[in-house]
């Protein structure tokens, strides 16, 4: 029994490890896929969306409008490249000297080794081992296909801000693309009047269209998800470790109760040392304000560098209850 269950896991972990592999090899598709919608949907919408829908304004509206989306176009453009090209902080990549984060926080230097890593490298504190990329990243997040690459300390600015750039893109494109699909490309499709008024194909406006609906709403889910777990000083990581300890917790504390065995009646708390309050730890997740760049700076396509080096982070003392050590998958501290 025991050798079928352990063959059953070894079968799973090499398709897992497939899956991976594949994931990593096919970030060039997704790129180029991305890249392939975003230009032509982008050129439909100005063409045929923004210009039937502003067709009877002023001049005035027309202007500010046209530099409001082409404004909002290139922050889209910009972020996603970004995203795509700037490392996300790989271990083997930076010195892991003793360092200090530039906070008046308390900072700790607690790094392990990854044996995942050949030769096997230093692992500081939130970094993790990518089974995509083979590598380890400073403050790992998730690797994501759509990029080809994991979202991590330096790139993680970026793909949040492209996801909620794209998703509030996609609710304007919706709201304005429904009367000009319904009253101007669905009656005109085919005729001789489009060809002659649109370089754009009918299809692709409608494509345009259906896609701002699709994404808007997928990536607008995923946009405030990560937005949620930056503003709670969490990495999605984080986030599932933490809630596969209390899930394991909850079912260790059913089965005590089922067979009578003595278990703590008391519910177990953990207590996240990154965790410096919603406002905080938006501001340090963007790096501005309070001696930081200024806020404004998230409405401008410029490059902007994230908080710390990602080798040591501000961290709160523990005020009570488990502190969870990410960098091990089942390790617990006791809180002081
Ligand atoms: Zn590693
Ligand atoms: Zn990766």
């Amino acid at each position: 029994m025991e050798k079928y269950a352990r063959s059953i896991h070894k079968t799973l972990r090499r398709c897992e490890d497939m899956t991976d592999r594949w994931i990593g090899l096919s970030g060039p598709i997704f790129i180029a896929f991305a890249v392939a919608l975003l230009i032509p949907c982008t050129y439909a919408f100005f063409e045929v969306i923004f210009a039937e829908r502003f067709s009877s304004s002023s001049l005035g509206v027309r202007c500010i409008a046209g530099l409001y989306c082409t404004w909002h176009a290139v922050l889209i453009f910009f972020h996603y490249y970004k995203a795509v090209t700037v490392s996300p902080g790989w271990t083997d990549s930076v010195s892991t000297r003793t360092s200090t984060t530039t906070t008046t926080h308390t900072t700790t230097n607690d790094i392990k080794t990854c044996h995942k890593c050949i030769p096997p490298l230093p692992k500081p504190e939130r970094a993790h081992h990518c089974r995509a990329c083979n590598r380890c990243v400073l403050k790992y997040d998730h690797h994501c296909p759509w990029i080809n690459q994991c979202v991590g300390i330096g790139n993680e600015r970026y793909f949040v801000l492209f996801m909620i750039y794209l998703s509030t893109a996609c609710c304007i494109v919706s709201l304005m693309g429904y009367s000009v699909v319904f009253h101007v490309v669905l009656p005109l499709r085919g005729s001789e009047e489009w060809s002659a008024r649109y370089y754009s194909p009918a299809f692709l406006v409608m494509l345009t269209w259906m896609l701002a609906l699709f994404i808007g709403a997928v990536v607008g889910v995923m946009g405030v998800w990560q937005l949620s777990l930056a503003v709670k000083g969490l990495t999605s990581v984080e986030f599932e470790d933490r809630r596969a300890f209390l899930k394991a917790e909850r079912a260790e504390r059913k089965a005590a109760r089922r067979s009578g065995r003595p278990y703590s009646t008391i519910p177990t708390t953990l207590f996240n040392p990154y965790d410096f309050g919603w406002r905080e730890n938006t501001l340090l997740f963007f790096n501005i304000g309070q001696g930081r760049r200024h806020p404004l700076t998230l409405l401008l396509p410029i490059p902007h560098p994230p908080a710390g080096d990602g080798i040591s982070y501000a961290k709160k003392s523990p005020q009570g209850g488990l502190q969870l050590s990410f960098d091990s998958d089942s390790e617990c501290e006791e809180g002081v």
